[in-house]
Protein backbone atom coordinates (compact mmCIF):
# COMPACT_ATOMS: atom_id res chain seq x y z
CA UNK A 1 0.00 0.00 0.00
CA UNK A 2 1.39 3.71 -0.89
CA UNK A 3 3.29 5.40 1.32
CA UNK A 4 0.61 8.25 1.58
CA UNK A 5 0.62 9.89 4.79
CA UNK A 6 -2.66 9.34 6.31
CA UNK A 7 -3.99 12.42 7.73
CA UNK A 8 -4.51 12.30 11.68
CA UNK A 9 -6.89 9.38 12.37
CA UNK A 10 -9.85 11.59 14.24
CA UNK A 11 -11.23 10.65 17.41
CA UNK A 12 -14.09 8.50 17.66
CA UNK A 13 -17.20 9.82 17.88
CA UNK A 14 -18.18 9.87 21.66
CA UNK A 15 -16.17 7.04 21.97
CA UNK A 16 -18.91 4.66 19.99
CA UNK A 17 -17.93 2.73 16.67
CA UNK A 18 -17.91 5.32 13.40
CA UNK A 19 -19.53 4.59 10.46
CA UNK A 20 -16.70 5.61 8.00
CA UNK A 21 -17.64 5.66 4.28
CA UNK A 22 -15.12 5.94 1.04
CA UNK A 23 -15.98 7.58 -1.92
CA UNK A 24 -13.53 6.86 -4.85
CA UNK A 25 -13.53 8.25 -8.02
CA UNK A 26 -11.71 10.13 -11.06
CA UNK A 27 -13.69 13.37 -9.54
CA UNK A 28 -12.91 14.58 -12.78
CA UNK A 29 -14.19 17.24 -11.71
CA UNK A 30 -16.42 16.70 -9.19
CA UNK A 31 -19.95 17.18 -9.50
CA UNK A 32 -23.17 18.06 -7.82
CA UNK A 33 -24.18 14.14 -8.61
CA UNK A 34 -21.45 13.00 -6.23
CA UNK A 35 -22.47 15.67 -3.67
CA UNK A 36 -25.88 14.26 -3.83
CA UNK A 37 -24.76 10.46 -3.90
CA UNK A 38 -22.76 11.35 -0.92
CA UNK A 39 -24.94 13.20 1.32
CA UNK A 40 -28.09 10.99 0.65
CA UNK A 41 -25.87 8.46 1.86
CA UNK A 42 -24.84 9.92 5.05
CA UNK A 43 -28.17 10.80 6.00
CA UNK A 44 -29.19 7.28 5.64
CA UNK A 45 -26.70 5.18 7.01
CA UNK A 46 -25.72 7.73 9.61
CA UNK A 47 -22.03 8.00 8.63
CA UNK A 48 -19.98 9.45 10.01
CA UNK A 49 -17.88 10.68 7.86
CA UNK A 50 -17.13 10.21 3.64
CA UNK A 51 -13.84 10.31 2.24
CA UNK A 52 -13.90 11.56 -1.22
CA UNK A 53 -11.11 9.84 -2.78
CA UNK A 54 -9.40 11.03 -5.78
CA UNK A 55 -7.96 8.28 -8.19
CA UNK A 56 -3.98 7.96 -8.70
CA UNK A 57 -3.68 7.01 -12.20
CA UNK A 58 -6.01 4.35 -13.09
CA UNK A 59 -5.76 0.25 -13.25
CA UNK A 60 -7.65 0.15 -16.86
CA UNK A 61 -6.36 2.40 -19.32
CA UNK A 62 -8.66 5.27 -19.27
CA UNK A 63 -11.00 7.42 -22.21
CA UNK A 64 -9.76 10.81 -21.47
CA UNK A 65 -6.61 12.03 -20.22
CA UNK A 66 -6.97 12.67 -16.56
CA UNK A 67 -6.59 16.46 -15.30
CA UNK A 68 -3.88 16.70 -12.91
CA UNK A 69 -4.20 14.85 -9.72
CA UNK A 70 -3.28 18.14 -7.58
CA UNK A 71 -6.49 20.28 -9.89
CA UNK A 72 -8.04 17.00 -8.69
CA UNK A 73 -7.77 17.11 -5.23
CA UNK A 74 -8.50 20.70 -4.68
CA UNK A 75 -11.66 20.41 -6.64
CA UNK A 76 -12.70 17.71 -4.20
CA UNK A 77 -11.17 19.89 -1.02
CA UNK A 78 -13.43 22.80 -2.46
CA UNK A 79 -16.62 20.58 -2.81
CA UNK A 80 -15.76 18.81 0.90
CA UNK A 81 -15.90 22.48 2.79
CA UNK A 82 -19.27 22.91 2.10
CA UNK A 83 -20.19 19.77 4.11
CA UNK A 84 -18.94 18.97 8.06
CA UNK A 85 -18.85 14.89 7.29
CA UNK A 86 -16.86 15.34 4.01
CA UNK A 87 -13.40 14.83 4.13
CA UNK A 88 -10.94 14.79 1.45
CA UNK A 89 -8.61 12.00 1.01
CA UNK A 90 -4.96 11.62 -0.22
CA UNK A 91 -5.26 8.07 -0.09
CA UNK A 92 -4.18 7.79 -3.73
CA UNK A 93 -1.34 10.72 -3.99
CA UNK A 94 1.22 8.00 -3.99
CA UNK A 95 4.37 8.84 -2.04
CA UNK A 96 6.05 11.57 -4.18
CA UNK A 97 1.74 12.81 -3.90
CA UNK A 98 1.62 13.51 -7.61
CA UNK A 99 -1.70 10.75 -8.14
CA UNK A 100 0.75 8.92 -10.49
CA UNK A 101 0.52 5.45 -8.95
CA UNK A 102 -1.78 3.38 -9.84
CA UNK A 103 -4.23 2.38 -6.66
CA UNK A 104 -6.45 -0.87 -6.68
CA UNK A 105 -9.71 -0.32 -4.46
CA UNK A 106 -8.88 -3.66 -2.54
CA UNK A 107 -5.67 -2.08 -1.31
CA UNK A 108 -7.50 1.20 -0.71
CA UNK A 109 -10.28 -0.40 1.82
CA UNK A 110 -6.69 -2.67 3.02
CA UNK A 111 -5.44 0.76 4.00
CA UNK A 112 -8.50 2.49 5.73
CA UNK A 113 -8.91 -0.67 7.14
CA UNK A 114 -5.39 -0.33 8.87
CA UNK A 115 -5.39 3.44 9.43
CA UNK A 116 -8.55 4.54 10.25
CA UNK A 117 -10.52 1.84 11.29
CA UNK A 118 -11.01 1.07 15.27
CA UNK A 119 -12.19 -2.30 16.50
CA UNK A 120 -15.72 -2.03 16.17
CA UNK A 121 -15.81 1.01 13.40
CA UNK A 122 -17.82 0.04 9.81
CA UNK A 123 -16.27 0.65 6.62
CA UNK A 124 -18.77 1.45 3.60
CA UNK A 125 -18.11 1.71 -0.02
CA UNK A 126 -20.05 4.39 -1.99
CA UNK A 127 -20.44 4.22 -6.01
CA UNK A 128 -22.09 4.48 -8.32
CA UNK A 129 -24.39 1.49 -10.11
CA UNK A 130 -21.87 1.64 -13.67
CA UNK A 131 -19.11 0.92 -11.50
CA UNK A 132 -20.77 -1.34 -9.45
CA UNK A 133 -21.56 -3.53 -12.78
CA UNK A 134 -18.00 -3.72 -13.60
CA UNK A 135 -16.88 -4.63 -10.39
CA UNK A 136 -16.01 -8.18 -11.69
CA UNK A 137 -13.09 -6.22 -13.39
CA UNK A 138 -11.43 -5.22 -10.55
CA UNK A 139 -8.46 -6.54 -8.58
CA UNK A 140 -9.97 -8.96 -6.04
CA UNK A 141 -13.05 -8.31 -6.12
CA UNK A 142 -14.41 -11.32 -4.54
CA UNK A 143 -12.47 -9.85 -1.32
CA UNK A 144 -13.40 -6.82 -1.89
CA UNK A 145 -17.04 -7.76 -1.36
CA UNK A 146 -16.06 -9.51 1.42
CA UNK A 147 -14.15 -6.63 3.08
CA UNK A 148 -17.07 -3.58 3.64
CA UNK A 149 -20.34 -2.62 3.16
CA UNK A 150 -21.81 -1.29 -0.33
CA UNK A 151 -23.40 1.50 -1.31
CA UNK A 152 -24.60 1.39 -4.53
CA UNK A 153 -26.00 4.49 -5.81
CA UNK A 154 -28.92 4.16 -8.52
CA UNK A 155 -27.89 5.97 -11.79
CA UNK A 156 -30.78 6.74 -14.72
CA UNK A 157 -31.17 3.64 -16.77
CA UNK A 158 -30.09 1.09 -14.07
CA UNK A 159 -32.04 -1.81 -12.83
CA UNK A 160 -32.06 -2.52 -9.42
CA UNK A 161 -32.18 -7.03 -10.62
CA UNK A 162 -28.79 -5.94 -12.07
CA UNK A 163 -27.36 -5.91 -8.91
CA UNK A 164 -27.50 -9.57 -7.66
CA UNK A 165 -26.12 -10.63 -11.19
CA UNK A 166 -22.90 -9.02 -10.70
CA UNK A 167 -22.34 -11.04 -7.75
CA UNK A 168 -20.79 -14.58 -7.48
CA UNK A 169 -23.54 -17.12 -6.22
CA UNK A 170 -21.18 -18.32 -3.45
CA UNK A 171 -20.71 -15.06 -2.42
CA UNK A 172 -24.38 -14.81 -1.26
CA UNK A 173 -25.57 -14.80 2.44
CA UNK A 174 -28.31 -17.82 3.04
CA UNK A 175 -31.18 -15.26 3.78
CA UNK A 176 -33.41 -14.43 1.12
CA UNK A 177 -33.46 -11.28 0.49
CA UNK A 178 -36.66 -9.59 2.11
CA UNK A 179 -35.70 -6.34 0.90
CA UNK A 180 -35.20 -5.57 -3.30
CA UNK A 181 -32.45 -2.49 -1.35
CA UNK A 182 -30.26 -5.02 0.12
CA UNK A 183 -28.37 -7.88 -1.03
CA UNK A 184 -27.01 -9.93 2.01
CA UNK A 185 -23.47 -11.27 1.62
CA UNK A 186 -22.09 -13.55 3.93
CA UNK A 187 -20.07 -10.64 6.07
CA UNK A 188 -21.30 -7.80 4.36
CA UNK A 189 -24.29 -6.36 2.22
CA UNK A 190 -24.93 -4.66 -0.92
CA UNK A 191 -27.21 -1.72 -0.34
CA UNK A 192 -28.73 0.39 -3.36
CA UNK A 193 -29.23 3.77 -2.67
CA UNK A 194 -32.22 4.77 -5.11
CA UNK A 195 -33.28 8.11 -3.21
CA UNK A 196 -31.16 10.39 -4.78
CA UNK A 197 -31.31 10.13 -9.56
CA UNK A 198 -28.81 12.76 -11.11
CA UNK A 199 -27.87 12.75 -14.53
CA UNK A 200 -25.03 15.15 -13.88
CA UNK A 201 -21.68 13.22 -15.13
CA UNK A 202 -18.02 14.59 -15.15
CA UNK A 203 -17.61 13.91 -19.00
CA UNK A 204 -21.17 16.21 -19.24
CA UNK A 205 -19.19 18.75 -17.45
CA UNK A 206 -15.96 18.79 -19.36
CA UNK A 207 -17.76 18.88 -22.61
CA UNK A 208 -19.60 21.55 -21.69
CA UNK A 209 -16.53 23.81 -20.42
CA UNK A 210 -14.43 22.25 -23.62
CA UNK A 211 -17.15 24.34 -25.95
CA UNK A 212 -17.11 27.13 -22.98
CA UNK A 213 -20.32 26.44 -21.82
CA UNK A 214 -21.57 27.47 -18.48
CA UNK A 215 -21.37 24.84 -15.48
CA UNK A 216 -23.38 26.78 -13.08
CA UNK A 217 -25.53 24.52 -10.99
CA UNK A 218 -23.64 21.69 -12.28
CA UNK A 219 -20.65 21.43 -9.80
CA UNK A 220 -19.88 23.62 -6.66
CA UNK A 221 -20.02 27.49 -7.10
CA UNK A 222 -16.59 27.42 -5.86
CA UNK A 223 -15.20 24.62 -8.01
CA UNK A 224 -16.56 26.34 -10.86
CA UNK A 225 -14.73 29.28 -9.79
CA UNK A 226 -11.88 27.15 -9.45
CA UNK A 227 -12.00 26.15 -13.06
CA UNK A 228 -12.10 29.21 -14.25
CA UNK A 229 -9.15 30.62 -12.43
CA UNK A 230 -6.86 27.56 -13.57
CA UNK A 231 -8.58 27.75 -16.76
CA UNK A 232 -9.13 23.92 -16.93
CA UNK A 233 -10.99 21.52 -19.40
CA UNK A 234 -10.52 24.04 -22.48
P1 LIG B 1 -16.96 10.32 -16.06
O1 LIG B 1 -18.16 10.97 -16.72
O2 LIG B 1 -15.66 11.03 -16.33
O3 LIG B 1 -16.88 8.84 -16.32
P2 LIG B 1 -18.35 10.30 -13.47
O4 LIG B 1 -19.29 11.45 -13.53
O5 LIG B 1 -18.94 8.93 -13.61
O6 LIG B 1 -17.13 10.51 -14.48
P3 LIG B 1 -16.43 9.51 -11.47
O7 LIG B 1 -15.47 10.42 -10.77
O8 LIG B 1 -15.89 8.53 -12.41
O9 LIG B 1 -17.55 10.47 -12.14
O10 LIG B 1 -17.38 8.83 -10.42
C1 LIG B 1 -17.02 8.40 -9.13
C2 LIG B 1 -18.14 7.52 -8.65
O11 LIG B 1 -19.34 8.29 -8.56
C3 LIG B 1 -18.42 6.36 -9.60
O12 LIG B 1 -18.69 5.22 -8.80
C4 LIG B 1 -19.66 6.81 -10.34
O13 LIG B 1 -20.47 5.72 -10.73
C5 LIG B 1 -20.37 7.65 -9.30
N1 LIG B 1 -21.20 8.70 -9.89
C6 LIG B 1 -20.79 9.72 -10.66
N2 LIG B 1 -21.82 10.50 -11.01
C7 LIG B 1 -22.93 9.95 -10.46
C8 LIG B 1 -24.34 10.27 -10.50
N3 LIG B 1 -24.79 11.33 -11.18
N4 LIG B 1 -25.19 9.46 -9.81
C9 LIG B 1 -24.71 8.37 -9.14
N5 LIG B 1 -23.41 8.02 -9.07
C10 LIG B 1 -22.52 8.79 -9.73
Amino acid sequence: MSSAPPSRTPSRANGRARRIALFGGSFDPIHVGHLAVARAAQRRFHLDQVHFIPSGRPPHKHRHQLAPFPHRFAMVALACAEHPHFVPSLAEAGPDWGGGQVFYSIDTVRHYRHVFHHHGDRLYFILGADSFLEIPTWREYEALLNSCDFIVASRPGFRSEALRLVIPPELLGRTPPTDSHEVALRRTSVHLLDTVSSDVSATEVRRRLHRRQSVRGLVPARVEEYIEKQALYR
